[in-house]
């Protein structure tokens, strides 16, 4: 019988919860509910794949037990959005405590000309001399629709989730024996036949309903499509997800009791930061 493990390292959206000096009910709550203190958006598989390091990664590594942190092998980053890959410095440090071995980052080709325009320096590549230290990470060019697999049978297939336009946004379909688990974080809509009946879904909760999205504060035009979770709801409902999960987590200024209201039944809930699941095949 295999297992799958998701560890929930941070489930913020852009900007981490709550947010300084609010009085909203949300943020209130989370003065008293340590659920609802969230950082941005980061999950780590089977203990050994990291996704999406983002700024606070230093953090969140720092709160696990060091044997977890070396057991780090791979790391996915999902799109170049800076709450998703803003970490790759941090990480590199990390690297050098724990005298880890050059870590793969795997991203989509338009993913790095970005990323690489902040880390070249960190990243060793086909251009890369490869004189003098070597570098902490190591290029890996991951594909739409085109499955790589990281060890012990672990298979990632990244789909385009239209979250964005000037450059592709990945989801990730990550297998392993007979489960399958979907992580897209930042999504508005797939179509890829992959994503059938997932054992579990991890969905962008960055709005509750379609409302908040035409007069969000934080959202500034171009910074990526979101499906608000009353739609994401019937996403996964269309899907047969058995499953789901919303991180990415907006700031919607209301209780959580308001926000479970948006969910229809046990199969749905909120990650929160910290949260481990095992899935057993
Ligand atoms: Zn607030
Ligand atoms: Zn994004
Ligand atoms: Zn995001």
């Amino acid at each position: 019988m295999g297992a799958m493990t998701i560890r929930f390292l941070g489930t913020s959206a852009r900007f981490p919860l709550p947010r300084w000096g609010c009085e909203c009910p949300q943020c209130s709550d989370a003065q008293s509910n340590p659920q609802g203190v969230r950082s941005r958006p980061s999950i780590l598989v089977n203990r050994r794949v990291l996704i999406d390091p983002g700024p606070d990664v230093y953090a969140q590594l720092a709160a696990l037990p060091p044997d977890e942190v070396r057991a780090i092998r791979d790391v996915v980053i999902t799109h170049p959005h800076p709450e998703h890959h803003l970490g790759l410095d941090d990480l590199s440090q990390f690297r050098h405590v724990w005298n880890l071995d050059q870590l793969p980052v795997w991203a989509q080709f338009d993913s790095w000309t970005l990323i690489l325009v902040t880390f070249n320096y960190l990243v060793s590549h086909e251009l890369d001399p490869g004189q003098g230290v070597p570098r902490p990470f190591s290029r890996s060019d991951m594909t739409l629709g085109e499955p790589f697999e990281l060890g012990e049978g672990l298979t990632f297939t990244p789909f385009d989730t239209f979250h964005t336009s000037t450059f592709a946004t990945a989801g990730l379909v990550i297998e392993q024996d007979d489960l399958r688990v979907v992580y897209a974080p930042d999504f508005y809509d797939s179509a890829f036949f992959g994503l059938a009946e997932p054992d579990l879904l991890i969905l962008d909760g960055t709005f509750a309903a379609a409302e908040q999205v035409a007069d969000a504060p934080d959202l500034y035009e171009g910074h990526g499509r979101h499906l608000p979770i009353e739609d994401g709801v019937r996403f996964a409902q269309a899907i047969r997800a058995r499953r789901t999960l919303f991180t990415h987590i907006g700031h919607f200024q209301i209780t959580p009791e308001e926000l479970h209201a948006y969910l229809p039944d046990e199969t749905f809930d909120v990650a929160y930061d910290g949260q481990v699941v095992e899935l057993l095949a």
